[in-house]
């Protein structure tokens, strides 16, 4: 077996190299623009950043503007069919834009391409498409461009068994202040009801010096927010050639020297390990905020859902975090009908909720996801059963998180501002360290400095605050 952390070979670097330098060569001199849309999770937020890198490295201007585009790349996800009949709309949008501008070429890559019937879809429905690429291909996408702009054929690429991890792409990120690092791809945990091991291919690992570069470097720049990026992040370094478990990287990034805070995403939770724990207790510069998606509170359906641990199992999880760090901000995933589960099971779920009491619970209606096990599962729950029990969740959520931030009022918080408000310019949507927003007038803040602020106001979503002095 090929260790988890294999790099690109000579002939893949020469190969990405050359097209990033021919590509910006025969685009010399001329402003072309490109457009990078992305759906779907932080994972694909953080490859499009380097979508759109490339971009830059060959020569395009970064811009929103479908209309005055050379080059168009949708970056699309696959975890709910929601998300996939969202992109193709996208998609389907950019025919007019190919019949204005028969120059243009555009590109879908991501987790919904990187299945093959997609992949297919795409080059039989959608003829104005020039080429797709999959999420573990983000190499290969210079070469593409620059055949397809050599007048090559069309060309819809499947993600290879081993993809190699590359640390040649350059991140384009749009603020200093906040910036996401991957340290792992893929995925080898086939929880029942999800695509995301089928298409983003199996766990491999970063080399934990490249990811300690890049922290450096962020932080030295002025980065103060730092989330380190994975689908499963306990599982670092399995099978790799270094020797470095996630708890042992964590103890690295937290050393370097500076004004910041270190989040990370995701969490399982049958590897969360103690040692882990340990290592954000003993440094400051680690976030006390712990995301640890739960989906069901039923030891039956977690079982059908193949996560490998059970009801007590993640309780005692939790009951560690909050010995070991008090105040952490607990947030978690919820995912609400799948196969079979019965109103018991869910009641489960809602007592879990009443017995953790989550500041957060990212809920998730289950979609039916061809390919894995559970779609192919006796008892689908109808789609007003899974609404009423949707509303059910976010009714007591609502109310757990409400209490949760009262008790907040008057404190005196550390905040991160990141900008104004999109629906009211007013106020500065400000992050506390466990990432509550809290609302501050803009007239007291500046976008990528941390506050203190005091807590003025508290609901259920949000907080108001005003700058301590
Ligand atoms: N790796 C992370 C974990 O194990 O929790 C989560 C990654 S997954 C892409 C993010 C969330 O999407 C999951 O926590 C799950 O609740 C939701 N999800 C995955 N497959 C789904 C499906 N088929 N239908 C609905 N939600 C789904
Ligand atoms: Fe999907 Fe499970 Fe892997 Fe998370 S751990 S990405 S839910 S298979």
């Amino acid at each position: 077996m090929c260790p988890a952390d294999r790099k690109l070979t000579n002939e893949e670097e020469t190969a990405y190299r050359h097209a990033v330098e021919t590509v910006l060569i025969r685009n010399g001199g001329r402003r072309l623009y490109a457009c990078v849309y992305t759906f779907g999770c932080q994972q694909n937020e953080a490859d499009s950043e380097k979508i759109a890198g490339m971009a830059e490295a060959m020569g395009y201007v970064i811009c929103e503007e479908p209309d005055i585009a050379s080059l168009i790349v949708v970056n699309t996800c696959a975890v709910r069919e929601h998300a996939e009949k969202k992109a193709l709309s996208v998609i389907g949008q950019f025919k007019h834009c190919k019949r204005r501008n028969p120059e243009l070429v555009i590109a879908v890559c991501g987790c919904m391409v990187s299945q093959s019937s997609r992949a297919a879809e795409i080059k039989n429905k959608y003829p104005y498409v020039d080429f797709t690429f999959g999420t573990s291909d983000l190499h290969m996408f210079p070469s593409l461009l620059m055949e397809r702009l050599n007048g090559g054929r069309r060309a819809f690429i499947i993600p290879p068994e081993n993809p190699p991890v590359s640390e040649i792409i350059p991140v384009r990120r749009t603020v200093s202040y906040k910036a996401w690092v991957s340290i792992m791809y893929g995925c080898n945990n086939f929880c029942s009801y999800c695509i995301v091991p089928y298409v983003r291919g199996r766990e491999r690992s970063r080399n934990p010096d490249a990811v300690v570069q890049e922290v450096s470097g962020l932080v030295s720049s002025g980065c103060r927010d730092i989330t380190l990026l994975g689908q499963n992040v306990n599982s670092y370094g399995r099978g790799c050639d270094f020797d470095c478990s996630f708890a042992q990287l964590l103890d690295r990034v937290s050393s370097i020297e500076g004004d910041y805070k270190i989040h990370f995403m995701t969490s399982h939770p049958k590897d969360a390990t103690r040692e882990m724990i340990d290592s954000m207790a003993s440094s400051d510069h680690i976030a006390r905020q712990f995301h640890l998606p739960a989906q069901s509170g039923s030891d039956r359906i977690l079982g059908l859902m193949n996560r490998g641990y059970t009801r007590d199992g993640y309780l005692e999880t939790i009951s560690y975090i909050r010995e070991k760090l008090p105040g952490c901000v607990i947030t978690s995933d919820i995912m609400i009908g799948f196969p079979g589960e019965t109103d018991k099971d869910f009641e489960q779920t809602l007592e879990l909720l009443r017995t953790v009491r989550y500041d957060m619970v990212y809920s998730f209606i289950y979609s039916p996801r061809n390919g894995t096990p559970a779609a192919a599962m006796d008892n689908q729950i109808s789609e007003e059963v899974k609404g009423e029990r949707m509303k059910m969740l976010l009714d007591l959520q609502t109310g757990i998180s409400g209490e949760i931030n009262s008790g907040y009022l008057g404190r005196r918080m550390r905040v991160l501002c990141c900008g104004p408000s999109r629906t009211d310019p007013s106020v500065s949507e400000c992050r506390t360290e466990g990432g509550k927003l809290v609302l501050v007038p803009s007239s007291e803040t500046e976008e990528g400095r941390f506050y203190s602020v005091e807590i003025t106001e508290t609901g259920a979503y949000n907080m108001h605050g005003r700058v301590l002095q």
